[in-house]
């Protein structure tokens, strides 16, 4: 019997601040006393509906199995889509709390053997059950104080808008806890960045309101229920379309743009600089000397200094800009609406950035930091070198770049005017392409 106690005593729970390990206990403490509370007794009808959404849960798990486990591969990727909170909502609103826990419980367990035992740490299965039961008992609580009957469907508009706010309140109670845990763990997580994912926050409203309709069809018809099944698993299938879209679309290393898409992205710009008489800039950058990275430190952490630059060259760079990974340690960026004179700036302000970076890295000889990175970069814009294609303009830009690693590196140089050097005072101004310029461009 020593197994099962080592298993537990080795979780990482127990290794975090006392205050998180606090928190996390009392909130399943809570979550137990509130599930084995004393309550009415259940009648035949509530415990046929639960039978039918127990079913109806087990199935979609089942179903979805599959694609839980592929998306887990690249989870970043996409929106999670909360599973439990279509059956679990429509719990709530057709049967007294204690089934509705009930149902939290088998969910939690079903899909804890069948998807996630192995892949996820125990014990933040667990909070994350305790976390709904306590949801789901608030939300009941908000339906019982409302004017409609509960457990039962709402008939009238107060009783919809009483359901809305249970969901909400569900919802909020559930979220607050959880960021409760997470921001207690990581200090330095910025709440902006627990919250940024909107695209999941959609989803969860969505399966709110599937939840409602749920409920509505096991009081109507409860075999109509496979339909909402099909329907949620179809769904879910496609988010994992989704999913292989994005991923199709971003480099895996420094999460920019993979090439190809940023192809599509800069046709798109240049399309609409051509035909609307505007402008677009293209900057190529290459890291100097970066094999030297990868020999000092190993490929693991010139991995992760390109992931930094990647980082940086966003950081200097309008969200409306688009920043892509052309391949190795080469970079592009394609700028609408810039002039000549931005773009050289901007570009001077990448090369400061990239070079003020200390990157922290996994050497082959333990923790380190990479200092002093230096970067070509080569320029071009439309109009301006003659360019009319993507193509063309790339060109430009890529002979700038070799124009600046002949010139001896570290600078930008934009297609036909000379290079900006790294002592030049007033970059911007350096590459306003006068006249002269214009000749040595000749
Ligand atoms: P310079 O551009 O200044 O001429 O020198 P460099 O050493 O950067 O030039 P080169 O293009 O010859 O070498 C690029 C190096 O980048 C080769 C390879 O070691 C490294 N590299 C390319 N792609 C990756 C990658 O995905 N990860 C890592 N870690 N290194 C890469
Ligand atoms: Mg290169
Ligand atoms: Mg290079």
């Amino acid at each position: 019997m020593k197994r099962p106690l080592t298993w537990v005593t080795g979780w990482p729970l127990w290794s975090t601040p006392r205050h998180v390990v606090c928190y996390v206990l009392l909130i399943d403490a809570i979550a137990v006393v509130t599930a084995l509370l004393v309550r009415r007794p259940i009648t035949h009808l509530e415990l046929t509906r639960f039978a039918v959404l127990v079913v109806a849960a087990i199935a979609y798990i089942e179903f979805t199995r599959g694609v839980e486990r592929v998306r887990e591969v690249n989870a970043k990727a996409g929106p999670y889509m909360d599973t439990e909170s279509v059956w679990c909502f429509a719990a709530v609103v057709i049967l007294p709390p204690s089934l509705a826990c009930g149902l939290v419980l088998v969910i939690f367990g079903w899909s804890w053997f069948r998807v996630w035992r192995g892949r996820r740490p125990l014990y933040r299965w667990i909070f994350s059950g305790a976390t709904v039961i306590i949801a789901t008992e608030i939300a009941a609580a908000v339906l019982a104080a409302g004017p409609g009957p509960h457990p039962g469907m709402p008939t009238t508009m107060v009783g919809l808008g009483v359901a809305a706010a249970a969901a909400a309140v569900r919802w909020l109670v559930n979220y607050a806890l959880v960021i409760g845990a997470i921001l207690m763990s990581s200090p330095n997580i910025r709440g902006a960045q627990v919250l940024a994912n909107i695209d999941e926050r959609v989803m969860e409203v969505g399966a709110f309101g599937l939840g409602l309709v749920a409920a509505g069809v096991l009081v109507f018809n409860p075999l109509l229920l496979l339909g909402i099944v099909a329907g949620l698993v179809a769904m879910h299938r496609s988010l994992l379309l989704n999913q292989y879209r994005k991923a199709a679309r971003t480099d895996s290393t420094t999460d920019l743009n993979a090439v190809g898409w940023w192809r599509q992205i800069a046709e798109q710009a240049l399309e609409r600089a051509t035909a609307g008489g505007g402008t677009l800039g293209i900057l190529i950058l290459d890291l100097d000397h970066f094999k030297q990275v990868n020999d000092t430190y190993g490929h693991v952490a010139g991995d992760q200094v390109l992931r930094c630059v990647g980082q940086a060259l966003s950081a200097e760079i309008r969200t409306q800009d688009s920043p892509g990974r052309w391949g190795g340690e080469e970079f592009v960026v394609a700028m609408s609406g810039v002039s000549l004179t931005q773009l050289a700036t901007i570009a001077e302000r990448i090369r400061t950035r990239i070079h003020e970076l200390a990157v922290p890295v996994d050497s082959t000889r333990g923790p380190s930091t990479v200092r002093g990175l230096t970067v070509s970069i080569g320029g071009a814009s439309y109009p301006g070198v003659g360019a009319t294609t993507l193509t063309e303009l790339v060109l430009a830009a890529d002979a700038a770049l070799y124009q600046a690693k002949d010139n001896g590196r570290n600078q930008v140089c934009l297609s036909s005017i000379r290079a900006v050097h790294d002592d030049d005072p007033q970059p911007g101004q350096q590459t306003e392409p006068t006249e002269d310029r214009r000749q040595q461009a000749g």
